[in-house]
């Protein structure tokens, strides 16, 4: 492969501050700035200045179409392409892209989910762009961020929420920090996702319907080898995954996506990519674009990459890491602990924001990640459990509670600690981070939430956790405006919340059985096992209420997503229901039928043979094939009907607990019967290639 110079192809295809910079004049870059920091509305003169200067940098660069990319609420990202080309006198064309088409879009939007939302006779839905990420180009279109809105107002993508919490979050956060003497522009909430992913060989993937419908493997017997030897992880990158990463880095660097850590993951085939840092609306869109880059990637290496949460029963699973933290135009971390005594008191109050916005808003955390792929793996231990809680590692929690009791951290100096006199005692942030079974773990100067599946958007956890901890921010702020001794009114803050949300802080084995009979019974933590148990919290009265009130979403905003989430885990399961009795009646009924023949046959012309024959590995296996063959038909009549089923339900919350309840066991019987019917008979007769094939036949 052509080696490229990284510091010049980075960031070649974005529209980024440099290109801005270098072709933008020195007045309209400056208001367009202004636009980018301060959410000051953009003037329609700077609009056109732009968009001309982008049309001839994307032209130059070969563009020959844009878009407004937007984040549907399907999950993946929308794109509908115009061509600049503009007719002209002379019977030619010339290139043109207005300022208008830059900041507004009206993409015929009928079809995307709204939840009720938009009646189709209002199909129209319009596109606005999102100038705090940059714009880009992808197969010779340059794509615009955006969000995307019905006429009404109404949010119908992913990003609008994001961006209101983002705002909400800026707007608290400023207040706190002038209690504290600080002006500051604008406090930025920055995300770093590890994403998590399986390759596997092309030819292989072509042979799995379930694969090709679902995204998961729905049947397949576990091979002699899983991840049991702990040898996958962190292992030799084999030399095809090696070109793969190669070509998916160059092309990530071109989008300006800061790709940085790749490694093997625990299971056989799963490997897991990191970025650094960014701002949480850019970090939403390249963790968007970097999922479709790795499948775009994997298939030009004839591999297809799986996103899914749990492709094949076994072995584990794939999440995402969504590390958080807030921090200031001039690029203070406020989750870093300070060198000072009144520094250290303001990131005890950060501290304390997040603490209690996880523990007030537990349930909305929990559904932020709910989906039908992600229940397979939380609670299951592979991944956190369903129950958030947070890990703080045993030396700030020492702090924490020295402060609470008024009493002496044992750490280096015993000292009663009173904020804003004493300093926090430095602790060493290494210690923090290992606790692997934490939901939600504060990792030295951010906190990771880790219970986000690999196909999850970001945006919907980080418009959550921004928007709570925005309310905890507030809470602090109106009490603290008010008090006329800071100091003492700030102690008496922080130590009243620590008390009041202890329960939210666990430093200990997550998957253990007594952990969840501690969370749910002593401390009453929520364990919302399922998506069908986590998603109607949406409309508590609480939660409606908070994001109503930091303007995150209207309220019928938020019934709208209710019932798109539900009628999405509803969908997904019934796909892959639907999938599974097509594979048995068409498949897997009729291979065993086959190796029943064979066997039959071979006994009968055995027998015919020779008297001394007694046939009992022919017998044997048709009877208890014969058996499982009855198990599967029942299972796939009772799966059938389960199905059908659903149809006689109008009301989602219905149908999403019927599918919980009645029609994701059935699946499970199905396949158990469908897996033992596997491991006893030949392989030749298997109409499927197995899970030794799939996991292990990339090199
Ligand atoms: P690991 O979790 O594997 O030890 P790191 O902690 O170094 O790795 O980083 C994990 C991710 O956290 C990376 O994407 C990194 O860029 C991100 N990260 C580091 N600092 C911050 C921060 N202040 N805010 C958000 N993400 C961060
Ligand atoms: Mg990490």
């Amino acid at each position: 492969m052509k080696k490229q110079n990284v510091p010049e192809l980075f960031g070649s295809m974005v529209f980024d501050d440099r290109e801005m910079r270098a072709r933008l004049s020195a007045k309209v870059y400056a208001s367009l700035r202004k636009t980018i920091d301060e959410n000051v509305k953009l003037e329609e003169e700077v609009a056109e200045a732009v968009a001309s200067e982008m049309r001839d940098w994307a032209v130059e660069k070969g563009a020959t179409h844009f878009t407004h990319w937007f984040q549907p609420l399907t999950g993946v990202t929308a794109e509908k392409h115009d061509s600049f080309i503009t007719p002209s006198p002379d019977g030619g064309v010339i290139m043109e892209f207005s300022g208008k088409e830059l900041i507004k879009g009206e993409p015929d939007a009928s079809s995307f989910p709204s939840g009720g939302l938009r009646a189709t006779f209002e199909a129209r839905g319009y596109t606005a762009w999102d100038p705090t990420s940059y714009a880009f180009i992808k197969d010779h279109t340059l794509c615009i961020p955006t969000a995307f809105c019905s006429y009404s107002g109404d949010a119908l993508d992913k990003k609008t929420p994001l961006l209101r919490s983002m705002q909400a979050l800026n707007r608290q956060a400023k207040r706190i920090l002038k209690l504290f003497g600080k002006e500051v522009k604008y406090v930025r909430t920055s995300v770093g996702p590890e994403q998590e992913y399986f390759l596997i060989d092309r030819e292989m993937f072509e042979k799995r319907p379930d694969l090709i419908y679902t995204g998961r493997t729905l049947f397949g017997a576990m091979p002699p080898k899983g991840q049991e030897l702990d040898d996958h992880y962190f292992g030799v990158i084999k030399p095809r995954v090696t070109a793969f990463m190669e070509d998916l880095n160059e092309e990530l660097w071109k989008l300006g996506i800061l790709a940085k850590t790749e490694h093997n993951e625990v299971a056989p085939a799963q490997h897991e990519l990191a970025p650094i840092f960014s701002t949480t609306n850019v970090a939403t869109d390249n963790n968007q674009l970097m999922m479709e880059i790795m499948q775009k990637v994997a298939r030009k290496h004839d591999m297809v990459c799986l996103l899914h949460e749990k492709p094949f029963a076994g072995v584990n699973g794939s999440g995402k890491h969504n590390n958080w933290s807030m921090a200031t135009d001039t690029g203070t971390n406020l989750l870093s602990p300070g060198e000072t005594p009144y520094e250290n008191a303001q990131f005890l109050l950060f501290l304390c924001a997040v603490i209690q916005a996880v523990d007030d808003y537990q349930d909305l955390l929990r559904l932020s990640v709910a989906t039908a792929g992600n229940d397979h793996r939380l609670g299951a231990n592979e991944a956190p459990p369903a129950i958030i809680s947070i890990f703080l590692g045993d030396e700030l929690t020492a702090i924490l509670d020295a402060i609470e009791n008024d009493k002496p951290y044992e750490g280096q100096e015993k000292v009663i600690m009173k904020l804003g006199v004493h300093a926090i005692p430095r602790f060493s942030r290494d210690t923090t981070d290992r606790n692997r079974t934490s939901p939600f773990a504060f990792t030295g100067n951010k906190f990771e939430f880790r219970s986000l599946g690999s196909s999850n958007s970001i945006a919907c956890c980080n418009m959550m956790l921004n928007a709570a901890v925005a309310e905890s921010l507030k809470q602090y702020a109106d009490r603290l405006e008010k008090a006329d001794d800071f100091e003492t009114s700030l102690h008496e803050l922080i130590k009243e919340t620590i008390k009041k949300h202890e329960r939210i802080l666990f430093n200990g084995n997550g998957y253990g059985e007594e952990w969840v009979k501690e969370a749910t019974e002593v401390r009453g933590l929520l364990d919302l096992k399922t998506t069908p148990d986590a998603m109607p919290h949406l409309l508590d009265e609480k939660n409606v209420k908070m994001l109503k009130e930091h303007k995150v979403f209207t309220e019928t905003e938020l019934q709208s997503r209710c019932e798109i989430m539900l009628e999405n885990y509803c969908k997904t399961v019934n796909i892959e229901g639907l999938t599974m009795v097509d594979m048995v009646r068409k498949n897997y009924l009729p291979a065993i039928e086959g190796y029943l023949y064979s066997l039959a046959k071979t006994t009968n012309l055995m027998k015919s043979v020779s008297d001394n024959v007694k046939c009992e590995y022919e017998i044997s296996t048709m009877d208890r094939l014969s058996e499982l063959t009855d198990s599967i038909l029942e299972s796939v009549v009772e799966l059938e009907k389960a199905l059908e089923d659903l149809k006689s339900f109008d009301d989602i919350i219905k149908t999403s607990e019927s599918v919980r309840d009645v029609v994701i066991p059935r699946m499970e019987t199905l396949r158990k019967y469908v897996d033992e019917a596997e491991t006893v008979s030949s392989e030749k007769c298997w109409p499927f290639p197995s899970y030794g094939k799939l996991l292990f036949s990339v090199y």
